[in-house]
């Protein structure tokens, strides 16, 4: 199969509801361009350098993600086009987040990343730290930054009801803050090997890299 023919077959699978962020890191401009061709416009980097090189080379309608964890001094390479930054983990970062996007003249959304992984590797915010930023002075000055909802990587593991506790604690959380923030409308969780697990426990937002692209090699 193609890249395009298991876009469009993954597509026929998902609810309205959900989107799908193709996942086209370490993947080639050309192939990138096949599925952007086959109706796809949202992509999803983990690096900064590259998302810049695509972004630079790619169609102009593309909206740019960054799924992976941002080292605060990069920000002001990717602030004047960056569509949602996904992994969020710290106030320090959000902060530096809304003075680029100030210097821009831009609002950019954002998605905390919320620890649910029991491996100690992943990055991530606890619920409490989550709960005290949003509710802090410090963050209702940040004008520059939106806060859209969150994002979780599940453990990695072949054991579903491990994924299904994660994804279900994570949805969880999701609803409470949703009821008090009423620009939270989005959850990221889901990739190639439990995405449609996280679609049925509330994702609304999947990052879908090797079931499209085929393996990566780094
Ligand atoms: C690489 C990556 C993905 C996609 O992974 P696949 O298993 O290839 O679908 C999703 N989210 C994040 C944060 C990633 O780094």
């Amino acid at each position: 199969m193609t890249t395009s023919e298991r876009l469009i077959n993954l597509k026929k699978t998902l609810p309205q509801h959900v989107s799908l962020v193709a996942v086209s890191k370490t993947k080639p401009i050309n192939q990138i361009q096949e599925v952007y061709d086959a109706g796809q416009r949202i992509f999803g980097e983990n690096k900064i350098q590259e998302m810049v090189e695509k972004h630079t080379l790619l169609p102009k309608d593309i909206s740019w993600h960054m799924i992976g964890h941002v080292q605060r001094n990069k920000v002001k390479y990717i602030a004047h086009f960056v569509n949602l930054i996904h992994a969020v983990d710290s106030f320090k970062l959000l902060q530096e987040i809304n003075k680029q996007a100030l210097k821009n003249n831009r609002i950019i959304n954002c998605l905390l990343q919320i620890k649910i992984a029991s491996e100690e590797a992943k990055f991530g915010m606890m619920q409490e730290e989550a709960i005290s930023l949003l509710a802090s002075e410090e963050f209702k000055l940040l004008k520059n930054i939106k806060i859209i909802g969150l994002m979780g990587m599940a453990t990695f593991t072949s054991d579903k009801e491990i994924i299904e506790y994660e994804f279900k604690s994570l949805k969880n959380f999701f609803d409470s803050l949703k009821t008090k923030y009423s620009n939270f409308n989005t959850l990221s969780m889901g990739m190639s090997g439990d995405y449609k697990i996280a679609i049925v426990h509330g994702s609304t937002m999947i990052r879908v890299g090797s079931a499209l692209f085929g393996a990566r090699n780094y």
